[in-house]
């Protein structure tokens, strides 16, 4: 035995009468509205699974009724069928439009009218259900990240002190003065345990900024935070036989950023840059438009296969190939970059080619923005 709630609205009492016992008859339990108004009405009042609307009612007709149930986010679903003695094309095109999911012309057909009832009543159904299980499913997989986040907040708190502990054991051991192979010994702790500290600080940080809070946002004049952010790295191309060069803006602008993240940002990308070039230039190019500022890191090392770009500001994700393998590496800091960018609602875009290099060009609002559109690109050429 079918089920459901339906609404019959016709301004005819004749036609809503039939309609009322054929749909009785089969279980459904039947409203009746004689008019567009009090359609509307009951549609507040009640759950309907189905509405079988007449085309022409006197005041307010059916395709207004149905716009209106259309236009309101609790009756927006609910399916509408149009019952209406003209056949004419124009108007089946017109319910269609605003939002009817079937017509049918009358004289009705008890048989048809049934079968179309009950198709859309269980479409109807199905469709509310997979929306229900999707919304559990989405509570669920929020429950399940945060619980993730929680864990990965925890442990790396616990492992943070204890690494501490390791270096500051290891510098206290240098002190007692050591043979050359116990201090080789004592750096390979050293490193090793620098190295979990920094995969350690990254993953919290990576935590915090993809939790949604915003940047802290400060005016910061463009040019000393580029100079502050690259404090070092000549000297690290240097020692590689890298040519360096930075080019800024003639004038100076300030924009508003949290500095230690785009700091940390254009960091981690020229680290990159220098790290994956044997031979050649890294240059930072720095230019700012009326909106936006951009920072583009360009080197000419080894390049990014296209078929990596997709994975490589993921978690963890370092391209399985001895040549970048060979370099140091957590797999975080592309992660962090993206993470920082899409906080700040920038976005970053990479050219690349195989052997010859790459660009990564991060673009940013000049001025803080606190809607929630992100967005990440990659692009390469060979
Ligand atoms: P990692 O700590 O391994 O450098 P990242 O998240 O910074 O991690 O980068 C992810 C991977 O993307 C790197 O392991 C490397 O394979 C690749 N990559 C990043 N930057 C460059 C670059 N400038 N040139 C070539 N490959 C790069």
């Amino acid at each position: 035995m079918p089920s459901g709630i339906i609404l019959v609205a016709d301004d005819a009492a004749q036609n809503r009468s039939v309609l009322h016992s054929m749909l009785a008859n089969q279980g459904y339990t039947v409203f009746e509205a004689e008019d567009g108004a009090t359609a509307l009405a009951l549609l507040n009042q009640h759950a309907f699974d189905l509405v079988l609307l007449d085309v022409y009612m006197p005041s307010m007709d059916g395709f207004e009724v149905c716009q209106r149930i259309k236009a309101d986010s609790r009756t927006r679903d609910v399916p509408v069928i149009f019952i209406s003695a003209s056949d004419s094309r124009l108007d089946k095109v017109r319910a269609f439009n605003v939002g009817a999911i079937d017509y049918i012309t009358k004289p009705i057909h008890a048989q048809e009218v049934l079968a179309r009832v009950r198709t859309h009543i269980s479409l109807y159904r199905h469709q509310r259900e997979l929306e229900m299980l999707r919304a559990a499913q989405l509570d669920q997989l929020k429950a399940l990240d945060e619980a993730k986040s929680r864990f990965v907040r925890a442990v790396s708190h616990d492992l943070k002190n204890p690494l501490g502990l390791i270096l500051s054991a290891a510098d206290m051991l240098r002190e007692t003065g050591l043979t050359n192979e116990q201090s080789e010994l004592v750096t390979v702790i050293e490193r090793k345990a620098g190295f979990m500290l920094t995969m350690i600080s990254d993953l919290l940080d990576l935590t915090r900024l993809t939790s949604g809070t915003p940047p802290n946002y400060a005016p910061t004049s463009l040019r000393t935070l580029i100079q502050e952010a690259l404090v070092g790295f000549e000297l690290q191309a240097e020692n590689k036989q890298l040519s360096f060069a930075v080019y800024l803006p003639e004038e100076d602008a300030i924009v508003e950023v949290e500095r230690h993240a785009i700091c940390r940002t254009l960091g981690n990308l020229v680290s990159n840059a220098i790290k994956y070039t044997e031979q050649g230039s890294v240059e930072v190019h720095v230019e700012v438009a009326s909106e936006t500022f951009s920072i583009a890191v360009r080197d000419t090392g080894l390049g990014i296969p296209q078929e990596e770009l997709p994975y490589i500001f993921d978690k963890f994700y370092r391209i399985p190939q001895p040549a970048y393998r060979k370099e140091d590496g957590t797999g975080l800091g592309l992660a962090i970059v993206k993470a920082i960018v899409e906080q700040h609602q920038g976005t970053i875009h990479v050219e690349t080619a195989v052997g010859k290099g790459s660009t990564f060009r991060v673009t940013l609002p000049r001025q803080a923005k606190h809607s929630t559109k992100h967005q990440t690109e990659s692009d390469s050429q060979t």
